[in-house]
């Protein structure tokens, strides 16, 4: 039985807060900072087998900032009691851009964090490093506990997700009553945006030494988590963008990012009730929830409750700051701050769980986005510039502190809803349509509304040895589990539904508690053009579509073999090497562990060919390869003399790059090293083609055109001499006609565009004939001619081509090319009109992109 907040709690919420306000205007810029991007870094660091951030490479980085190796990054889920772990100084840094905003710069952090330790109320954790190799923090903040009562908290904890139905029972007979629930507030994530730390250390020095009972109180109900600052690379640099240069709170679903799997950990440890993500900067105020369309994975209808009336507790904070520049007339003679749900028709949703608290509502959090109101950035006077980040700190302290006094007043009410949302996914039941009275008031236009959503069974995901891409099921179950989803294995041959599935297959069984995750990330999604016009930022991901592995939805009503499936906890391809003395092995690479061991072996030296279908051709003797896959799990198969001499020489790529930095992090996660070309720089000298075998361009930042009269000779002598140009997008396409490279005819859909679309490949094609059915595209291209000689490597799908996003106009990109490829000028030229390095995110994409490098 769902549990319903009792009516007098619903009838007071509404006499406290009255009735909905009439309509108010929305602001109509959503983001006023806008995504700026910095230039990326030589360090990268991925999730993946073969970790390009190495330990090595993390002690560089923190060797140019003159300090110590980091420590250890604790693992997901730590035993025992938050750690006091040592705080070292690190260099004081006078250029640290929150110095002239009278905020606390990083290099004073470790001394307040000090300070907040003489507290036994208190525990700093180091949490991970950023990717220049600063330490990022987190704070908790609760009564003193032993450590046998830190291991019973973290039993109750537990059995929220493990075993929801006990959990609920247990909180019934008042196993609950004493523990303490977990609440979170992320700070500084885009790192421009810097006042959530400093109202955070205002926040903890209360919790840490007041004596107030309120505080005390909540200190004996709470555990409270801060991430001081999770994007200390950009608080220093004044940079939204982490060093790789990504948005970090559009990275919450792929954790491409250091940062981010750092602070996904905690989410995941803690599963907390509350999450605030703290941002600025909107004018007004700004606090989540949000317009629709909303998540179809979310159980919504339990979020709204809370998350209304929790947004409607920090506004009233808020306002009792007094700080009428944080607020807005509501027309009625008060004030009042802009809460999307209630003031915002649409444009700002919460549909794709790339934010940090969407991502957390899969883990059973109330989450909100705060923007505190006024930019303290560009050209103002100083008195200016500390008022503003003076009211901002007032205004995100209020927001934390009305949450904690909503989490306090509703304990065990968030609980109880928790732990319902926790068990309707065990017991796989359908989410259900918001039925909050006062939410349904509320909410202005379409935003009440949600579709429901009727789970699947189960997924499967085929891994035996020879299957496709086994390494990439790997590194997909894996990710599931550091993203706290349970995945079993079959220990042997097995059927399920009428399908008979090999040893050795994954089981995600969708009766879980984070069932929502799971089919967030292995869904394909839904076409969501046709119910609202405007999207705040993509409307389509999926790993179970783009990241190379096999997924089978199993959507009968089938019972689970309980005797075959035995839990997973570490997936990892083994690879293999062909029995028996030889010198010449098959690799076929259809992964990204795949591309990383074939740059990895040209990196070492070793001869490396390909046959006309594909397949790597590596000379080397078993005790070569055998570490290779190991390291990497892929497999080295026997081949026949005749066909190895089919092959030919494949070496490695010195590649140029004019791309986001996405797409540069995505080419070294390949482990290609990707230098950064303009035509300016080679017109200086600095660079030159001769240092060169290809080019992927997809910015302007390097113009054939603008390359002086030498260098242009050059540029044309290097084409003639079978140079390699991969273009993607708008960019790539203006490049290659100023170039006079392929002769096509490019439209471009909707620039907010954005999707995961069906494809048919040429399977004769050595870019994507061995590619997946599907693809992403964002401000997507389509080819509507082709000349001569130029290939169609890939098409949309004829009919019913977009599978999940948001595209208007759609209709007349139906069947069109979108990656086409043929010499030109001499050089072999390969155009998508896809994304298939989108953020670093559509991973079973990215063997397209190095079949075009290694032409
Ligand atoms: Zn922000």
């Amino acid at each position: 039985m769902a549990v319903r907040r009792p009516l007098m709690a619903l009838l007071a919420a509404v006499l406290l807060f009255g009735p909905a306000p009439a309509a108010v205007a929305a602001p109509a810029v959503p983001d006023p900072d806008g995504a700026s991007v910095s230039a990326p870094r030589g360090q990268s660091d991925t999730d993946l087998p073969f970790t390009v951030g190495s330990p090595q490479q993390q002690a560089r980085s923190a060797e140019a900032l003159g300090r110590q190796p980091a420590l250890p990054v604790p693992s997901a889920k730590l035993p025992g009691k938050p750690r006091n772990d040592v705080i070292q100084d690190v260099p004081v840094e006078l250029t640290d851009a929150s110095i002239p905003l009278n905020l606390i710069p990083y290099h004073d952090i470790p001394a307040a964090l000090r300070a907040l330790q003489r507290s036994d109320r208190i525990s700093v954790e180091v949490i991970g490093q950023s990717v220049l190799g600063r330490d990022l923090h987190l704070v908790v903040a609760t009564a003193p506990m032993s450590d046998a009562a830190w291991k019973s908290w973290q039993k109750l904890s537990d059995l929220r997700f493990s075993d929801p139905d006990a959990a609920r029972a247990t909180q019934a007979a008042g196993g609950y009553d004493t523990w303490r629930t977990p609440l979170f507030v992320n700070n500084n994530i885009h790192g421009n945006e810097w006042e959530g730390t400093d109202a955070s250390l205002q926040v903890l020095r209360e919790l840490a030494f007041s004596t107030d009972p309120e505080v005390v109180g909540m200190l004996d109900r709470h555990v409270i988590a801060f991430v001081v600052t999770s994007n200390p690379d950009g608080r220093v640099a004044a940079t939204r963008a982490n060093a790789n240069g990504f948005d970090m709170n559009r990275d919450f679903i792929t954790a491409s990012q250091p940062e981010v799997r750092a602070v996904r950990a905690q989410l995941v440890r803690y599963s907390p009730l509350t999450m605030l993500d703290i941002h600025g900067y909107v004018s007004c105020t700004l606090i989540e929830p949000t317009t629709g369309p909303h998540g179809d994975n979310y159980e919504y209808d339990l979020y709204i409750r809370h998350a209304l009336r929790n947004a409607l507790a920090m506004e009233q904070a808020v306002l009792a700051t007094g700080e009428t520049r944080a607020s807005c007339a509501d027309g009625d003679g008060g004030r009042r701050a802009d809460i999307p749900f209630r003031d915002r028709a649409q444009g700002w949703d919460d549909w794709p769980p790339i934010f940090t608290p969407m991502y957390s509502m899969y883990h059973g959090s109330i989450g909100h986005t705060i923007e505190v109101p006024l930019n303290p950035r560009g050209n103002l006077t100083e008195a200016e510039r500390h008022e503003r980040t003076r009211i901002n700190t007032a205004v995100a302290r209020a927001s934390i502190e009305g949450n904690l006094r909503y989490a306090t007043e509703n304990r065990s009410a968030l609980l109880a809803n928790q732990l319902e949302w926790f068990r309707r996914g065990a017991a796989g039941e359908p989410t259900r349509p918001i039925d909050d009275p006062l939410a349904l008031s509320l909410a202005r236009g379409d935003n009440a509304r949600t579709q429901p959503q009727g789970f699947p069974r189960a997924y499967v995901i085929p891994a035996g040895t020879g299957q496709r891409s086994e390494t990439a099921a790997a590194r997909l179950v894996q990710f599931m589990l550091d993203n706290d989803i349970v995945v079993h294995r079959a220990a042997r041959p097995f059927t399920l539904d009428g399908t008979r599935h090999e040893a050795g297959a994954y089981v995600v069984d969708l009766r879980q508690a984070k069932r929502g995750l799971v089919n967030a990330l292995l869904d394909v999604g839904r076409d969501v053009t046709n119910d609202f016009d405007a999207m705040y930022d993509i409307s389509a991901w999926s790993h179970g579509h783009l990241w190379g592995a096999t997924v089978q939805r199993v959507t009968a009503n089938v019972p689970l073999d309980g005797k075959v499936l035995r839990p997973v906890t570490e997936a990892r391809a083994a690879g293999s090497v062909a029995p028996g003395n030889r010198t010449q092995y098959g690799l076929v690479v259809d992964s990204v562990a795949g591309i990383q061991a074939v740059n990895r072996l040209l990196g070492d030296g070793v001869t490396l060919g390909r046959t006309p279908d594909g397949t790597f051709v590596v000379s080397a003797r078993a005790a070569v390869v055998r570490p290779i896959a190991e390291a990497y799990g892929v497999d080295f198969t026997k081949i026949t003399p005749p066909r190895a001499r089919t092959a030919v020489p494949v070496s490695r790529v010195r590649l140029g790059v004019a791309a986001n930095a996405g797409e540069i992090h995505a080419l070294r996660q390949m482990g290609f090293a990707p230098i950064s070309v303009t035509h300016t720089a080679f017109n200086s000298g600095t660079l030159s083609f001769a240092d060169f075998d290809a080019l992927f361009v997809s910015t302007t930042t390097f113009n054939p055109l603008g390359l002086d009269a030498t260098r242009s000779a050059e540029f044309s002598r290097w084409l003639a001499d079978g140079g390699t140009v991969v273009g993607r997008g708008s960019s790539g396409k203006l490049f290659n006609d100023r170039a006079g490279l392929l002769d096509v005819t490019i439209a471009a859909g909707r620039s907010d565009a954005n999707g995961i679309v069906a494809v048919h490949n040429d399977p004769a094609s050595p870019i994507t004939g061995d590619a997946l059915p599907t693809a992403f595209v964002d401000a997507p291209q389509y080819f509507t001619r082709v000349g001569d000689g130029v290939r169609v490597d890939q098409r949309l799908a004829a009919e019913g081509f977009f599978l999940a996003g948001h595209w208007g106009g759609q209709e007349a990109a139906a069947g069109h090319a979108v990656v086409v490829s043929g010499v030109a000028q001499g050089a072999t030229v390969t155009l998508f009109g896809t994304e298939p390095l989108f953020r670093a995110h559509p991973e079973g994409l990215y063997p397209q992109v190095a079949n075009a490098l290694w032409q």
